[in-house]
């Protein structure tokens, strides 16, 4: 029997041999309480206006919903939680999740912490790959003016100029130390200018190993292509495609800007479309995996499993550098520690920054799970099942 037959998503005591008791219990109420819609959508405005009036709220944050999908306030704060994930075989990224900043300074600071995860990650080996988002070096509206090619002026050209050396800095470290970065996608009036940092970053640094990383939003109905295009890119200008695979976080707004503004939606007509091309990206790069390096950053369990059943079938080994699985912390460990367990290479998304900066990535995940029909249930009834199992076991 080969191993893709025995693996099973349904094991709660591997997904959350890393978790105590306590730690179920506070994720069982979070996830209740995210469950609820309607206080999903009056908390953001109400924690955002209970920190700004100096309320002491953070403390309260910081031990329920932050401890649960971040790591900490700094890389020295996530330790605890890169060895928990380590000892269940799952690597870290470290994220820096500092997000809707609009001041050079911070874009600065932002680019030299953004090295110094590098930094950590060339002396540890639980943290084999890191990310960064262009938006978090770059203001949004010159990314817009830029994707739009309208006219800079002297001053903007001079802060694009700051933005390149902010992004070849980051991607020179990684290059220096041997580790790879991944770009995070964005929305899409800001992604053309993003895809073409990052092929430039590919083409300079990707000749001898995957070290740049672009990601692909399969929810856009032209990403499957664009892979495949990438893909050519890549084999003529001799260089390794590094491609971060996921669906795409950024849908209602899409929809929302394209119907207000008129022009047709750059998303899928229908779920079933970005499953398709999502599973059809797998089926392309697995084919290609000497020269697409990969990272499936996805929380679906099908996607997972036929990823898993690609490789036994093409027989690429369950550990190709190559090939990577990706989730966030604290969502589906039934997937990435069944998946470490079966030996196969797998890295959780650690966000971490100070809590008011981290802010907007927690209320999307608040919100995404309530919005991913299914995974909500889906996670209450591993944890509960790993409780009762717990009980009966003692
Ligand atoms: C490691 C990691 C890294 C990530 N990096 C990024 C990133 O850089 N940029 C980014 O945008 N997102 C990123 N995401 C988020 C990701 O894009 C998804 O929003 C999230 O993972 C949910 O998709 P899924 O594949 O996990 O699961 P599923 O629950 O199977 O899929 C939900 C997704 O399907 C799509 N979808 C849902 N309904 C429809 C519909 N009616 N029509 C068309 N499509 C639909 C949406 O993309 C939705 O998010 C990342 C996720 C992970 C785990």
């Amino acid at each position: 029997m080969t191993e893709k037959n025995n693996l099973s998503f349904e094991n709660t005591e591997i997904a959350f041999r890393h978790s105590s008791n306590s730690d179920l219990k506070r994720a069982y109420w979070l996830f209740k309480v995210i469950n609820v819609n309607f206080l999903v959508k009056i908390g953001p405005p109400i924690t955002n206006f209970a920190i700004n009036i100096g309320l002491p709220i953070k403390g309260l944050i910081k031990a329920t919903i932050f401890k649960h999908f971040c790591g900490g306030e700094t890389i020295a704060e996530c330790d605890k939680t890169i060895k928990n994930l380590y000892n269940g075989g799952v690597g870290t990224i470290l994220d820096y999740s500092i997000e809707g900043e609009d001041d050079e300074h911070v874009f600065d600071n932002t680019r030299d912490e953004i090295i110094r995860t590098i930094e950590r990650a060339a002396v540890d080996k639980s943290v084999p790959i890191t990310v960064f988002k262009v938006t978090g070096v770059a203001r949004f509206s010159l990314l817009e003016k830029l994707d739009e090619k309208a006219q800079l002026s002297i001053l903007e050209q001079e802060e694009w100029e700051k933005v390149q050396s902010r992004v070849l800095a980051i991607c020179t470290a990684a290059h220096a130390k041997g580790i790879p970065v991944m770009i995070d996608a964005e929305e899409s009036w800001i992604q053309k200018t993003i895809d073409m940092l990052a092929l430039d970053m590919m083409h300079l640094y990707n000749t001898e190993k995957a070290i740049v990383y672009n990601t692909y939003q399969l929810y856009r109905h032209d990403k499957l292509q664009s892979l495949k295009n990438d893909h050519e890119v890549a084999s003529t200008g001799g260089f390794i495609l590094g491609a971060k695979l996921v669906r795409g976080a950024y849908m209602e707004k899409e929809r929302k800007r394209a119907e207000e503004k008129g022009y047709q939606s750059p998303i899928q007509p229908d779920k079933q479309s970005s499953d398709r091309d999502y599973d059809l990206s797998l089926d392309y790069c697995t084919d290609h995996v000497a020269q697409i390096a990969f990272v499936a950053g996805t929380h679906n369990e099908e996607s997972c499993r036929k990823l898993a059943e690609l490789l036994d079938k093409k027989n690429i080994d369950h550990n190709n550098p190559h090939v990577y699985f990706s989730q966030l912390l604290g969502m589906s460990d039934n997937l990435s520690f069944n998946l470490a367990n079966a030996k196969y290479n797998v890295a959780k998304y650690v966000p971490y920054g100070p809590i008011k900066a981290v802010l907007p990535y927690l209320f999307r995940r608040a919100q995404e799970n309530t919005a991913i029909a299914g995974q909500m249930s889906r996670e209450l009834g591993l944890i509960t099942k790993e409780v009762k199992r717990r009980k009966l076991s003692k």
